[in-house]
C-alpha cells in the first residue's frame, strides 16, 4: 500500500493540564487543528486523558483525525507521550494511571484549575490531584504497558534539560523498546546520535508541546502512514524506522 504523508502535531496540552491555558479546551484545540489544516492531532495532558472524549466528539464533527493520548510522568519524572487508537483504550489507561499518581492535591492558585470540559466548553469537573507529579510507573515499564492497552509510547522532548530521558536518566537503556523519539529542536539530533548510539535507529518527531492555542504547530512536520487513522499512525510510530521522514 502506498504511504500517505500526513502533517501532525501529536503533543498538545488542554486546559486539563495544570500548566495548560483555560482557553485550550478540547473543542478549541480541534477547531484550531481544523483551521490550520493539520492531518492528525493528539491531546496529551499530564497523566490524564479525561478531555479526549469531548475532543473526539468535536473531531468527528469536523472530520479531523484525532488521536487520544497522555503525557505520562514516570517514577523517574521522565515525560513519555502515549497515544491510543480510540477513546475507550485511552480511558482504560487513564483509569490505570490515575491510581498510581502521587496523591498530592492540586493548588489551583499556583498550578491552574485542571478543567475537564465537555464538547461545548462547559466545565464538567476539576481534577483534584495535581497531575504533573510522578506516577509509580518506571520508564522501562511504560512502553510495554502502553502497548498492552493497544497504544504506543515515545520519550518526549529528549533534548530538553528537564523531565526528559536524557536529562533525568542520563542515558538510553540498551534494552529500550521504542523506535521513535521526540525532539524539541531537530538541530540537536546530530550531536545526540554521536553520544547515544541507540538513537541512530529512531524516527524523530517534532511536536509543539503547546500549552496555549497559538502554539499549536502549522502543518510543517510530516510522517508517513498507510491511512489517515489513529491506528495507522500508531503503527508507524511503533515500527522500526526505515529512513523515511
Ligand atoms: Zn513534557
Ligand atoms: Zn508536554
Amino acid at each position: 500500500m502506498p504511504m500517505l504523508s500526513l502533517s501532525y502535531d501529536l503533543h498538545i496540552h488542554s486546559c486539563l493540564s495544570p500548566c495548560g491555558d483555560n482557553e485550550s479546551t478540547p473543542a478549541n484545540i480541534i477547531g484550531m487543528a481544523y483551521v490550520k489544516g493539520l492531518d492528525v492531532v493528539a491531546i496529551t495532558d499530564h497523566n490524564s486523558s479525561k478531555n479526549c472524549l469531548s475532543a473526539q466528539i468535536v473531531a468527528d464533527a469536523y472530520g479531523v483525525c484525532f488521536i487520544p493520548g497522555m503525557e505520562l510522568t514516570t517514577e523517574e519524572e521522565v515525560h513519555v507521550v502515549c497515544l491510543f487508537p480510540n477513546v475507550p483504550k485511552a480511558m482504560a489507561f487513564d483509569e490505570y494511571v490515575n491510581k498510581l499518581i502521587l496523591p498530592i492535591p492540586n493548588d489551583p492558585e499556583i498550578f491552574g484549575e485542571q478543567l475537564v470540559v465537555d464538547e461545548d466548553d462547559k466545565v464538567i469537573a476539576k481534577e483534584p490531584i495535581l497531575l504533573i507529579n510522578a506516577t509509580s510507573i518506571s520508564f522501562q515499564e511504560a512502553f510495554p504497558l502502553v502497548e498492552s492497552f493497544g497504544g504506543v509510547a515515545f520519550p518526549a522532548h529528549i533534548d530538553k534539560n528537564s523531565n526528559s530521558l536524557l536529562a533525568n536518566l542520563g542515558f538510553v537503556p540498551p534494552d529500550s523498546e521504542f523506535n521513535t523519539i521526540e525532539l524539541k529542536n531537530r538541530d540537536t539530533y546530530p550531536e545526540l546520535i554521536k553520544k547515544h548510539d541507540y538513537l541512530n535507529k529512531c524516527r524523530v518527531l517534532t511536536n509543539s508541546d503547546a500549552h496555549y492555542l497559538h502554539d499549536i504547530n502549522e502543518p510543517v512536520n510530516f510522517l508517513h502512514a498507510e491511512e489517515k487513522t489513529p491506528q495507522a499512525v500508531i503503527n508507524t510510530i511503533k515500527s522500526i524506522w526505515k529512513g523515511e521522514l
